[in-house]
Order: structure tokens, then C-alpha cells, then sequence
């Protein structure tokens, strides 16, 4: 147990944020408890990282199936779409025409997507490069199945958050050159953006979602 209170977070960070802004709950490591009470206050987006952890968290949490989207926003393995699809309400993290194509293959219904973009191009991080995110873009349109709805990328951590405001840049110049794009840019519109640490500088940038872990449920032990 910590002692954030949970609901409080979440109001102040709602209350703090401009309201096309949606938030995400990045909710890894947090039980099916604690991410109640967020929803019970209002959080309308569930974002988690790992299929299985989703998956029984998911089942626990039947019961605010109307008040809470659910997104993918870790790395999928292929071998996992067939599981992920009905947990998910988005998936966030397409990153190769591979994983699209498999996507597709499986959907019965349009899978709403982003693509996950690298744009600092580390090496520890998934994504695409942001020179293939474009082409990325114009497979994942062509596929039938997928929906390209949103673009989203995890900046490099700095301790000052400022030192993030060029890679946040670069993504709004992508998103809109995308969304400018008449095939591409059809449903393109949200740009998934900014953490605990640095949602302000990425919502400043044009960030209209952010996925804010440890401000609303306390620091992961
Ligand atoms: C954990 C996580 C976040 C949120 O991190 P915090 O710093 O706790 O806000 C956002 N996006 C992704 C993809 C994450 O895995």
C-alpha cells in the first residue's frame, strides 16, 4: 500500500489539464483495486503494457466495462494478437508492416491503431523510424481491418522535461504532415504524448493524449 490517494491524483491532474486532452492511466504493475478507484473517478482510458497482466486485470474489472477504454501501449508480439484483440479498444504500439499485416489478418471488425514511433531513435526503445513512419503509415492504410486513428511515441527520459520539447516537436511536424495526407490522414487524430514528467511540455507541443502513470497511482515499487 502507499498512501496516494488515488482519486485525488486523478481529479487534480483532470482539473490541471485542458479538456481535449485526454488521459491515459498507464496502469503496469497496478492491481484490478487500485485502477478501480481511478476509473471511479473518472478516468475513461486503461492503458497497459503486457497482454497477460491485461488480461486478468481486464476480467476483475468487468463490472466498469462502460466507463473505460482499454489500450495497448507496450510492444505486441504477433503471437499474441489473437489474445489482444478482444482485451484492447486501440492498439497503440504498431511498429512494422509485419505486425500490421497480422493484425489484419485477424480483425473481424476495424482495429482502431497508432503507430509507435522511435523518435529519438534509441536503441532500447520499440518503434518505427520516424523517416519510415510515412510509409508505415501508407501500409497500415492500405491493410483492411486497421484503422489508422493516432500517432504515438515515449520520448527519452531527461530529468528536466524541457530537454524533450525538440522530440515532441518533431512528432507534432509528423502527425500533421501525416494528417495532411489525404489517405493517411482520414481518421488520424490523436497524438499520444508525455508522461508523469513531462506531459506539460508535451501537451505545450500539441500532445492531445498523455499517459500519466506514477502522478495518478504513486511511484511502482
Ligand atoms: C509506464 C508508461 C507510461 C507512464 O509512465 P509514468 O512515468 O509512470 O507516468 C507511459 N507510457 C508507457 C508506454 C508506459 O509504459
Amino acid at each position: 500500500m502507499n498512501d496516494f490517494n488515488i482519486a485525488e491524483n486523478y481529479r487534480r491532474l483532470r482539473d490541471s489539464i485542458p479538456d481535449h486532452v485526454t488521459i491515459i492511466g498507464a496502469t503496469k504493475t497496478r492491481s484490478a483495486d487500485e485502477i478501480r478507484e481511478a476509473i471511479n473517478a473518472g478516468l475513461g482510458v486503461i492503458g497497459e503494457n503486457y497482454v497477460q497482466e491485461a488480461q486478468g486485470k481486464h476480467a476483475e474489472l468487468a463490472e466498469t466495462a462502460d466507463d473505460a477504454a482499454w489500450h495497448m501501449i507496450g510492444h505486441l508480439q504477433r503471437n499474441k494478437i489473437n489474445k489482444a484483440l478482444p482485451l484492447f479498444d486501440i492498439i497503440q504500439t504498431i511498429d512494422s508492416p509485419r505486425l500490421a499485416k497480422g493484425i489484419s489478418k485477424r480483425a473481424e471488425t476495424p482495429v482502431p491503431v497508432f503507430i509507435q514511433v522511435n523518435i529519438a531513435e534509441e536503441e532500447s526503445k520499440y518503434g518505427v523510424e520516424p523517416d519510415a513512419t510515412f510509409e508505415l503509415g501508407e501500409q497500415v492504410s492500405e491493410l483492411p481491418g486497421l484503422r489508422l486513428e493516432g500517432l504515438m511515441t515515449m520520448e527519452p527520459y531527461f530529468e528536466d522535461p524541457e530537454r524533450a520539447r525538440p522530440y515532441f516537436r518533431r512528432m507534432r511536424r509528423l502527425f500533421e504532415e501525416m494528417r495532411d495526407d489525404r489517405r493517411l490522414g482520414e481518421y488520424l487524430e490523436t497524438l499520444s504524448m508525455g508522461m508523469t514528467n513531462s506531459y506539460r511540455v508535451a501537451i505545450d507541443e500539441g500532445a492531445n493524449m498523455v499517459r500519466v502513470g506514477t502522478a495518478i497511482f504513486g511511484p511502482r515499487s
